[in-house]
């Protein structure tokens, strides 16, 4: 027994260390960090039971890996740990008791930093002077990447005020998520190398030989420890040390916080992990840290890691599985969109067996193969997707995948115009997954919003055959739903008020919910400004069209289509015998109702562009003008908005936002307080 656990020991420091170097020297990891985690807890566990199997050599007595050969070696100072990690609160708390064993006052605080996910550098200032810049290399001997960290302009060359003989720093150099992206798509184009993610893309930047293509790559740097000062002031708290840091221009990240016990740590990580993707830059997890340095002093470190400090790790968001095969899916437009059927994986906290892979050239820029090893993310509310191949891991029985020429739902050919990224199924409304999506977008919030119609419903009410098409929707009965499994009075009630409301929708929604390519939310509210109502729209001729400000004559060729479709006006009249309101009540938006009104605008609209709220004004007889005088009526404030709205303010005219001045639009001045 006690072999095959010595075995199995040997085993995982095989595979640990051949990992840590792809991931440290290579920058080029095969298996995601979480899988990588388990590989080293599961050691950890082994040592911890049977210490006689610990070696000298185990990857669990040492930090990182080797340096590679690629820059001169360095010597740091002082040495470069590594963090234990914790995953739970418990753990958080087994931590403290052991620290508190060692130490004969209570702790006094701790300090929680964000862990960025980027790579550890040591920067070293000669009388606050950037002398040196390394890697953390095995924590003992690093790279020199002085010349690459010199071309960061995060990077202090030289220091803001006193500064001690010698300082050295330690802090994370990472890509921003922007940077990120755009460093991607460039190489793509380029045919370079392409990154997993911005950590991975980071550590790459760094340690290049040219340190010309390292000042290109956009990195930053955040600062969180201070090392080894000579002739310099004394510290009695880490937080001091940050303070200080910071006042000597380096950046310490602004989210740190010096809290005084493990509960406040505990909301610390809470929120941390809650606004996780609210930054530009990737953490994956918090560094609590004791305050109190001597007592740091008293607890020191193990072979890997401080005694006085652990990661808070959140839950992986990339997990690598395998590839089981890619399948299409016809939305509502009947573009076709690619996505990954996947082993099963545990990720971003839920289960994952699909993922987007966004079109066809995108997988093959990616270079995806069915059969490959992938990595898989999924961040916060965003759609998992296959970030990219672990290409040294294939076997040669991967497939290479192309779109299908015959739509997988209803037979008919998928064509794709030459110049278009998007493939599309030729089906039209026959093709039952473009009508599925069709449905989930007519009812969808953007849409008509009818509530409790989701795919659920939908699902049930087509496979039921009570609706083949939007209109069949507003034709429903409590009858025809309520025989079925999980429905009772309320729920078919509450379904049947939502879509009741959904009759009284303003004509925009109705068109955008009709799902006519190229109109969005915008185009709808010029058209209904315009016509009004749905028959004078369908009635209007390409021109009449295209000669609406903000329509072009690829909208206005669109609509046309549309409205010259028989089918399509059948399925309006069908709208109508619902009771579906086709045309906006004019009550307060008639075309005088803001006549004599003086508007500016001033900041940007969401909705509106600055042309279209000045022809909406205008189309209801009023004006718009650009500065604010005593004549002014009212004045429309949007996204940072400039000194008009001071002067407004300070000549007491009315101030309206964006929501207000649609309803003036939508509903007149009275709605707003101005009539
Ligand atoms: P770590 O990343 O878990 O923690 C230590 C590091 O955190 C420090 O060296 C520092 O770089 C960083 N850090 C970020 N913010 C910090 C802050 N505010 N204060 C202090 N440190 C901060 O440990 P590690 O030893 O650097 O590397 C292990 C990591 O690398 C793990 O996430 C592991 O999964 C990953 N890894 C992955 C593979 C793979 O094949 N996928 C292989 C090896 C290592």
């Amino acid at each position: 027994m006690v072999e095959t656990i010595a075995a199995r020991a040997e085993d995982l420091r095989a595979q640990i260390r051949y990992h840590s170097h792809r991931y440290h020297v290579l920058d080029a990891p095969e298996i995601s960090d979480a899988d990588y985690d388990r590989l080293v807890r599961e050691l950890q566990g082994i040592e911890r039971d049977h210490p006689d199997l610990i070696t000298a050599d185990s990857p669990t007595q040492r930090v990182g890996a080797p340096v590679s050969e690629l820059f001169a070696p360095v010597r740091h100072r002082q040495r470069m740990f590594s963090l234990d990690n914790v995953e739970s609160i418990a753990e958080l708390e087994a931590w403290e008791k052991r620290m508190a064993r060692q130490l004969e006052e209570d702790g006094s605080g701790y300090v929680c930093e964000l862990k960025i996910d980027g790579l550890a550098v040591s920067l070293t200032y000669e009388s606050g002077v950037l002398t040196r810049g390394a890697t953390r290399g095995d924590g003992v001997t690093g790279e020199d990447i002085t010349a690459n960290l010199r071309a960061i302009d995060a990077v202090p060359l030289r220091l803001l005020g006193d500064s001690p003989a010698l300082m050295e720093v330690r802090g994370e150099v990472y890509m921003p998520i922007p940077a990120f992206e755009k460093l991607n798509e460039r190489q793509a184009v380029d045919g370079g190398r392409l990154f997993t993610n911005p950590r991975n893309a980071a550590a790459g930047s760094v340690r290049q030989k040219d340190p010309a293509i390292t000042a290109s790559r956009s990195l930053s740097i955040w600062v969180y420890q201070l090392g080894l000062v000579e002739d310099g002031p004394s510290f009695g708290r880490h937080w001091e040390t940050l303070e200080y840091l910071r006042d000597r221009g380096l950046r310490v990240n602004p989210a740190s916080r010096a809290v005084a016990d493990l509960e406040s740590v505990e909301r610390y990580v809470r929120g941390a992990q809650e606004g996780r993707h609210r930054h530009d830059y990737q953490t994956d997890g918090v560094v609590v840290k004791l305050d109190d340095l001597s007592s740091q002093r008293t607890l020191g470190f193990t072979a890997k890691a401080p005694r006085w400090a652990v990661a808070y790790k959140f839950p992986p968001e990339e997990q690598t599985t395998t590839l089981r095969g890619i399948e299409i899916n016809i939305g509502r437009t009947g573009a076709a969109t690619p996505f990954a059927v996947l082993e099963p994986v545990f990720v971003g906290g839920a289960n994952v067996g699909m993922a987007t892979l966004h079109n066809e050239d995108e997988i093959h820029r990616k270079d995806v193969r069915i059969g490959d090893t992938v990595i898989v993310r999924r961040a916060g509310d965003v759609i998992p997707e296959v970030v990219g191949p672990v290409p040294s891991l294939r076997t040669g029985d991967e497939q290479v995948w192309h779109m299908p020429s015959v739509c997988p739902f209803c037979g008919r050919p998928i064509v794709r115009p030459e110049d278009e990224k998007v493939a599309r199924c030729t089906g039209g409304l026959e093709c039952p997954s473009r009508l599925r999506e069709w449905l989930a977008h007519f009812a969808s919030r953007g849409g008509m919003d009818i509530e409790g119609l989701g795919y659920k419903t939908i699902d049930l009410l087509l496979g039921e055959k009570l609706i083949s098409d939007p209109a069949d929707i507003f034709f429903l009965e409590s009858g025809d739903v309520l025989q079925f499994e999980g429905w009772g009075e309320v729920s078919v009630g509450n379904l049947l008020a939502a879509i009741d409301d959904a009759r009284h929708r303003p004509l925009h929604r109705f068109l955008v919910a009709l799902g006519i390519r190229h109109v969005g939310g915008t185009v709808a509210r010029l058209l209904s400004r315009e016509f009004g109502d749905i028959d004078r729209l369908l009635d209007a001729g390409e021109e009449e069209l295209a000669a609406i400000d903000g329509i072009g004559p690829t909208i206005a060729a669109s609509v046309r289509d549309w409205a010259s479709n028989s089918e399509n006006r059948r399925l309006i009249g069908r709208f109508r015998e619902g009771g579906v309101q086709l045309a906006d009540e004019q009550a307060g938006g008639g075309s005088a109702a803001l006549e004599g009104l003086a508007v500016v605008i001033t900041g940007t609209l969401s909705s509106l562009g600055r042309d279209e709220a000045k022809a909406a004004v205008e189309v209801r007889g009023g004006r718009v003008t650009s500065s604010v005088s005593r004549k002014t009526t009212v004045v429309v404030a949007g996204e940072s908005p400039g000194s008009k709205l001071t002067k407004a303010e300070e000549m007491g005219v009315p101030v309206i936002d964006e929501t207000k001045f649609i309803q003036l639009l939508e509903e007149g001045p009275a709605a707003v307080g101005l009539g």
